[in-house]
Formats: structure tokens, sequence, C-alpha cells
């Protein structure tokens, strides 16, 4: 494992600020860019005429809409629940009535629309009445503040959307060691989190306490990079005015992408998160310190997520800046709050540069994961060029901070052998893109990597609902089989029944007729009765007396032989 030396660090003066730091494999040292949208305090981007909050803005299941169109909505209000453990729910951003539930263009590198809600603003930006308002978090438990957190929509800001709540449902049974606050916004261009610790660091400190409250971890660390001197600065001083904190702020150096989860815990532990598993399978938990803000807002405003801070920069816009902005608002609209496209904009990117992707159209919404809308020239950004064969240098292997085979990914993804890309840990990607920055065959290694994922996932998809669909028709079969066997079982009960009855009706019947022919017997007998005139008869005329007595008897007496 490699300490960091001074002659490792891009910053010198930085290193004296660190304790015990470590290196990960690979990655790059980059032009940061970042002072191009720090010159300008944050500024809120206001309400736009129409805002489109699309159902899916997480990592997990969509949500399930609440409103139908029509609806009038107040901000804050819930109008899509979540369904199943990995969720999220939405909310209205601001006041106004739903226009329309469908399908609209969302902000994903596949270009794929989303099922969205969307709404026409009344300008009021009227919040809904919560039922309650939270007491202080230190006499909530654990359970109640999670169930809050998730009810406040809260996922992680860093750009994966991972469910917060899911996030923190480890521990304290399982215990965490360290809670990481991850501040090291190290993609360039990307400025939201170096802004959010400048000018709100009050607000992340008191989130950093609530999920120190919640995960009780030993150590808690916020880690920024070495070049946000006015963050640490704001950050240090707001640690300072706090009593007993036990947070430490420690300043890592520069070098991209020492911001991804498994890279940070890296650098401040010199532990690797196995492949496959979650830092918190080795006791540590990574959160955003834009998710941290968000926390603090949910449990002691409780206000749930309806907007972010979101960096707007390249010099395609006229005046990149920070903006705090509601989920919901068109790319277009924060581009018009900073003043507009210049004349030389050449490409629109949703996030960095690094692993940023362009889109299509300036009227995609932004999502609870959009952390920068990069509009860029082409001087700054030149076009992508017409990819070569790879030539097996192995740059991309050099520079892979997952340690991965870039190369050999490639290979599989590109020649549809999805289950040997997984064999070559396709899922430990992180799409830093740091292999296709230094491929000189300007191979788009990423695409292929997240196409592959793409078709791997819909797979899987296909694989459950159909998985699915045949679990309903089999407990549909039995259900039918069910039915079957009890209407068959009620038929022959009734069927038994209903023969018993005749039965006995039958029975009684014959023992009437018995004993009236027994009565009538009996009577004949009591009074005498005999046959009259059989004086002198012939043999034969007797025997034919007999013969219809005989007939007689038997035809009032049948069951008689
Ligand atoms: S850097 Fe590009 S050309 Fe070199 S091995 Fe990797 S994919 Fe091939
Ligand atoms: S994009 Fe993936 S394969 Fe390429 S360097 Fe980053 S982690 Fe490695």
């Amino acid at each position: 494992m490699d300490q960091v030396t001074d002659t490792d660090l891009s910053d010198r003066n930085a290193a004296s600020r660190f304790e015990r730091l470590y290196r990960f494999h690979g990655g790059l040292v980059l032009p940061g860019h970042h002072e191009i949208s720090t010159s300008l305090p944050i500024k809120d981007a206001g309400v736009p005429p129409l805002l489109v909050i699309p159902l899916l803005q997480h990592i997990g299941e969509t949500a399930e809409y609440l409103v139908k169109e029509g609806d009038y909505v107040h901000k804050g209000q819930m109008i899509a629940a979540p369904r199943g453990n990995v969720s999220a729910p939405v909310h209205a951003s601001s006041s106004g009535t739903v226009i329309k539930l469908e399908e609209r263009p969302f902000p994903h590198p596949s270009g794929f629309s989303f099922p969205s809600v969307v709404i026409e603003t009344d300008g009021r930006d009227e919040w809904a009445e919560h039922a309650h308002t939270l007491p202080d978090y230190r006499q909530l438990s654990r359970v109640r503040l999670l169930d809050h957190i998730r009810a406040a929509g809260i996922v992680g800001l860093g750009g994966a959307g991972f469910p917060t709540q899911v996030k923190l449902s480890k521990g304290p049974g399982d215990r965490i060691d360290l809670l990481v606050i991850n501040g090291v916004e190290c993609e360039p261009y990307i400025s939201c989190d170096n802004m959010l610790l400048q000018e709100r660091s009050r607000e992340v400190l008191e989130g950093v306490r609530i999920l120190q409250h919640i995960l009780q971890p030993r150590d808690c660390v916020i880690a920024i990079e070495a070049d946000m001197q006015a963050a640490e600065a704001a950050l240090r001083a707001a640690v300072t005015g706090m009593a007993d904190t036990g947070i430490k702020v420690v300043c890592v150096p520069e070098r991209y992408p020492s911001g991804g989860e498994r890279q940070l815990i890296k650098v401040l532990t010199g532990r690797e998160v196995p492949s496959q598993s979650f830092p918190s399978d080795i006791g540590i938990i990574c959160q955003n310190v834009g998710t941290t803000a968000a926390v603090y807002r949910a449990v002691v405003e409780n206000r749930p997520l309806v907007s972010r801070i979101v960096t707007v920069t390249g010099a395609g816009v006229k005046q990149p800046r920070n903006l705090e902005i509601l989920i919901g608002t068109p790319f277009s609209y924060a581009v018009e709050a900073c003043g507009g496209y210049s004349d030389d904009i050449d490409r629109l990117l949703m996030g960095g540069p690094m692993m940023g992707f362009a889109v299509s159209t300036d009227e995609i919404p932004v999502i609870k994961a959009t952390n920068c809308i990069l509009a860029v020239t082409r001087e700054e950004m030149p076009p992508p060029v017409a990819a070569l064969p790879c030539i097996r240098c192995g740059k991309c292997t050099e520079v892979c901070p997952a340690d991965l085979l870039p190369q050999q990914l490639y290979w599989y993804a590109h020649s549809g052998n999805l289950d040997a890309a997984q064999d070559y840990s396709l899922f430990d990607c992180i799409e830093c893109g740091c292999c296709a920055y230094v491929c000189p065959s300007h191979i788009p290694l990423v695409q292929y990597y997240r196409h592959a994922k793409t078709e791997i996932w819909n797979a899987e998809k296909q694989k459950k609902a159909s998985d699915r669909a045949r679990e309903r028709h089999l407990s549909r079969q039995a259900r039918l089989e069910h039915i079957k066997r009890e209407r068959a079982e009620r038929l022959a009960r009734k069927k038994r029944a209903v023969s018993g009855k005749d039965g006995a009706r039958e029975a009684a019947k014959k023992a009437a007729i018995q004993a009236a022919l027994e009565r009538v017997r009996k009577k004949k007998e009591s009074e005498g009765i005999s046959q009259k005139n059989v004086d002198n008869l012939s043999a034969e005329q007797a025997e034919k007396i007999r013969e219809v007595d005989r007939r007689r008897q038997h035809k009032h007496s049948p069951g008689e032989h």
C-alpha cells in the first residue's frame, strides 16, 4: 500500500495538512476549470413556468403517480410514492396545476423518455402545510429518522442517486467505524459542492451531526480537495464554532477521481472495498456533502428534496455560476438564468467532461442527480474524432482507478460477450472516463461499458418481468384449480344430500303402505272377513280363486315372496 509522499502531491502546501493518506491506483491530474463558476455566489434560479418532474430520479424502482391531471399541488407535496425498498418519493418543486402525466425526455445517456408529472406553476411557490414538525432529532430513534429521510425523497446528490435511507440502514447493530462526508469535487468544471461548503457549511455540519446520531460511527471525516481553500476555511471555522463534534476536516490531493467513493476510502484509510461489496461491508459509509445538507433540511426544517445546487458552466454560457434550482426546471431556463448561451456554443452536457454525457435538447429537466450543466465550445472541447482500432498499448490499464483491464472490457462489450465482460468486473467500472481520456485510438470506451451495463440490466429486468409473469400465471392456475375443486366438492355434497332425502322419502312411503296393509289385514281378521260363495267349487275353480287371491296379496305386499 503506497503512502502518499510530498512528491506525489500536486499541492505541496496542502501536503502539510494531511496526516496519513494513501494513493489509489491510476487516476489523472486534470486542469480543474473550477474558477470559472466560483467567482459569483449561488443564485436562486426562481420558478419556471413549467416543471417536468420525472418519477425516476434515483437508483431503484420508479415511483408511482399520486396525482392526476387537473390537480392543484403545493410545493413539497408528494406527487409520486416510492415502490419497493430501493426507491424514492417525488415531490412537487413549486405550487401549481398538474397539466400532464406523460413520458417526457429525460437526462440520460440513452436519450429515453420517462413518465413525468408536468406542473404549470402559479408563481406563488406556496409550501404544503406539513402535518407535523419533527421534534429535536436527538430525541428520535434511528428508525424514525430513516423513515423521515425516505419520505423526504433524499437520494445521493453526488450523481449516483442512491436512496439515502437505504445507505444509512446499516448500523449501529452492524458497526460503522467511519463516516466519510465526501466534498471532494474532483471532476473538472463542477463546483456545486465547493460553493455549498463556502456558503452553507453550517447546514452541512448540522447534517453531519444528524448522520452521526443515526450511525454512531467511531470516526467522522469531511474530505475536500486540496485546492478548495475557501471551502476549507469556512468548514474549519464552522467546526470550531461547534462544541465536541468529533468531526475531522481532511484535504486530499488533487487527483481525479479521488471523489469516487472507493477511491476516497482508499486515500483516507488505505483499505480497499472488495469487488461486488459496499463500503458498509467494511464498516464505512460515505455521504456527499449536498446529500448531508439535504438531510439537515429534511430533519430540522421538515423540507423534502425539491431543489439542489447546480453548476452551470463552460465557455458556451455567458455567466457561469452555481444556481439553487428547482427539480424539474428545464436546462434552457437554467442557462437563461446565467445570461444565456454564448454565440459559439457547440454542445450541452449533463455532468462534467469526464463522467457527463451529451444531451440533444435543453428542454430536459434538472433532476436530483444533476450536478452540472456544461455548455462547451468546439475550442474548449473538440468534438470526438473517429475511433481507430485498439493497438493494445495498455495506457488505459495504467490509469484505471478501479484496477480493471479496460481494453479487455472493451473487447467483450464490443463483441457482445456480456458474461465475459462481467467476469472482468464490468460493474466495478465507475465510468470515470480516465481510460477513454488517454486512449490514443480515441475509442469511446465508457460508452461501450455503459451500453453493456444497460444491456445486462435490461436482460435482468426482462428476466424478472417474465419470472413475475410466470409466477402470476402459476398462481392463477392454482387459484382456478382450487375454485374448480371447491365447486366439484360442493356439487357432490349437494347430490349426496339430495339422494339421501329421496331415499328417506321413499322408505317412509313404503313404510306407510305397509302399515296401511297391515291395518287392513288386522281389521279383516278382527271382523272375521272371509270368502263368500265358495261352497261346492270344482278343483279348477278353487285353484283359480287361490291364484287370484295370491296375485292380489302379492300386489299389496310387493316386498314379500
Ligand atoms: S488505451 Fe486504447 S488503444 Fe490502448 S490498449 Fe487501451 S483501448 Fe487499446
Ligand atoms: S471508465 Fe471504468 S474502465 Fe475506464 S478507467 Fe474508469 S473505471 Fe477503469
